[in-house]
């Protein structure tokens, strides 16, 4: 056997062996992936069950359940109306009869960065009274913080981005202490307020039937340590509002963050790890 071909042989078994285990590991997360753009991606998760990850510029969780027939709940949109728009059109086209509704979870872009556009085409929007309240006194000025960061950092296009999309109130409110209670023939969701913590709006929404907790940025993934943008946040009664949260559901099997990866009760414990660690280090000296 001549080496070069020999050398081919090789590194088509090594592609083969790659191809194997790049296949196992990903097996979850990428076969089946649709690809709305470079920075959007819905992922099948269980029947009727889709994850939504936008990048702009970091990955954000949203959540996308069938809950009857022709009914879906998005909770959190993408940053922007036009991601939040490719993920409408796509819902269009696989399932054409279906109507939506969307809950954001707390008054920050990665959350109801696409309301703008879902309010324009008469999708229903919900939130929480005070969510309303904080976008209207400080949502705005996040924003435009967050759009002089990236001039500053060279990112013009992302900030240019960000203006031509400006943050849209949800138009039904709830109370936020009474939470909301969302029955559908093929779930039941539960909208609960645990308490402040990453904001102080932070809502959860259960899925009951499917035992299926979205806990947004409330929320650390396993493969983060960081606390994250905590100026909105009360990092002295966030994990109180975690306990509570455990209480509330118990019985729930998979938890979502509002960044990264998806998990289980373990992320929970995992978040007021976080807190405490925090917190330790900047206890103010006696
Ligand atoms: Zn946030
Ligand atoms: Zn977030």
């Amino acid at each position: 056997m001549k080496p070069t071909i020999k050398i081919q042989l090789l590194m088509l078994v090594l592609f083969f062996m790659f191809a194997g285990v790049a296949n196992f590991v990903f097996a979850q997360t990428t076969v089946q992936d649709i690809k709305l753009a470079d920075n959007l991606i819905i992922t099948p998760a269980g029947p009727g069950v889709y994850r939504i990850v936008h990048s702009l510029p970091w990955p954000a969780n949203s959540l996308l359940v069938q809950v009857a027939n022709d009914q879906f709940v998005m909770v959190d949109t993408p940053w922007d109306n036009y991601a939040t728009q490719l993920v409408v059109e796509w819902l269009q086209r696989e399932f054409p009869s279906a109507k939506l509704l969307v809950i954001n979870t707390h008054f920050h872009r990665d959350c109801l960065g696409g309301n703008g556009y879902l309010v324009e085409h008469k999708i229903p929007t919900y939130g929480a009274d005070m969510t309303v309240d904080l976008l209207d006194r400080i949502g705005h000025d996040r924003d435009e913080n967050s759009m002089r960061e990236f001039r500053d950092q060279g990112k013009r296009e992302l900030a240019d981005v960000y203006k031509a999309s400006p943050l849209v109130a949800p138009t039904t409110t709830f109370p936020i202490n009474q939470g909301m209670l969302l029955p559908f023939s093929g779930d039941t969701l539960e909208v609960f307020y645990p308490g402040p913590g990453h904001t102080v709006d932070n809502i959860t929404v259960y899925f009951r039937n499917r035992k299926l907790l979205f806990g947004g940025c409330l929320l650390k993934s396993l493969g983060n340590r960081n606390i994250g943008f905590i100026g909105d946040a009360d990092v002295l009664n966030w994990s109180a509002s975690i306990d509570r949260l455990r209480e509330q559901f118990p019985l729930a099997e998979t938890v979502i963050p509002g960044h990264g990866a998806w998990g289980n009760m373990a992320l929970l414990s995992h978040t007021q790890e976080i807190i405490a660690a925090y917190l330790q280090q900047n206890e103010k000296p006696e």
